[in-house]
């Protein structure tokens, strides 16, 4: 599902480089379930923004669903971004003056298929009582709560019925219970064959995953699995960030 081979990304600032990503090299396999940590500056946020078509490698290749992403034209990448990934930020990035509704309807908009008004508030709206907000469709962002906010976003994500969900610190800005909630929903959607991964500091959220992928300076340290845990004595210090 998602293929990357020796990952590389450089940020040039003047006439400093920062290597993000030296040589990420993963496999994630469709319905799989896999958190990313490391300490902050490690590389997790710039990894999730290549594997979401939202940034493009210095070097190394990157494969969604067999499409080696560096032979795709930017319209081609957009396009995948759209329609086979849905993406959820720590911050929902919802449009304020926008209801709930129209949130969600505006990926179908964008998408080549946006067919007519009716069959997309239709689609909207299915969208937001997936994630148990059919009360909500009215609402803006200001008259909900940060946790039905996110719920929005992931209804805006699984709107034109994405394989990949990404998540980067989709809990982030809630409190424990509003995240946990989150992150059975995003659990539900795993179980119903969705491809999901997410950034997080948080071992408790991380422990939702059936994967975790722990990164630093740039590189994949090692990883667990939810039937062979890394044992505590050799465990990596805990994240700092
Ligand atoms: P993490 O998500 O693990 O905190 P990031 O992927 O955000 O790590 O960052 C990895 C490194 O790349 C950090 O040193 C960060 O400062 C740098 N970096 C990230 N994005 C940019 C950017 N747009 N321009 C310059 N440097 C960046």
């Amino acid at each position: 599902m998602i293929d990357t081979v020796d990952l590389c990304k450089e940020y040039r600032m003047g006439d400093v480089t920062v290597e993000a990503l030296r040589g990420v090299t993963v496999s994630i396999a469709a319905g799989e379930f896999v958190a990313i940590v490391g300490p902050s500056g490690s590389g997790k946020s710039t990894f999730m923004h290549l594997i979401g078509c939202l940034d493009r490698p210095t070097s190394g290749e990157c494969t969604i669903e067999g499409v080696e992403l560096s032979k795709l034209d930017q319209y081609q990448l957009a396009h995948m971004r759209n329609e086979r990934i849905g993406f959820v930020f720590q911050s929902y990035n919802l449009l304020a003056s926008a209801t709930a509704l129209r949130n969600v309807e505006l990926p179908i908009m964008y998408s080549r298929r946006p067919k007519d008004r009716q069959d997309r508030k239709e689609r909207a709206r299915q969208a937001l009582e997936a994630v148990g907000l059919a009360d909500r469709v009215d609402h803006r962002p200001t008259e909900m709560s940060g946790g039905e906010q996110q719920r929005v976003a992931i209804a805006r994500a699984l709107v034109n019925g994405p394989e990949i969900i990404l998540g980067d610190e989709p809990t982030g800005n809630l409190a424990t219970e509003q995240g946990q909630e989150i992150m059975a929903i995003l659990q539900q959607l795993n179980r119903n064959g969705r491809t999901v991964v997410i950034v997080t500091h948080e071992a408790e959220i991380a422990n939702y995953a059936r994967r975790i992928i722990h990164f630093r300076d740039g590189l994949i340290e090692g990883e667990e699995t939810a039937d062979n845990p890394i044992p505590a004595s050799a465990r990596p210090p805990a994240p700092d960030n």
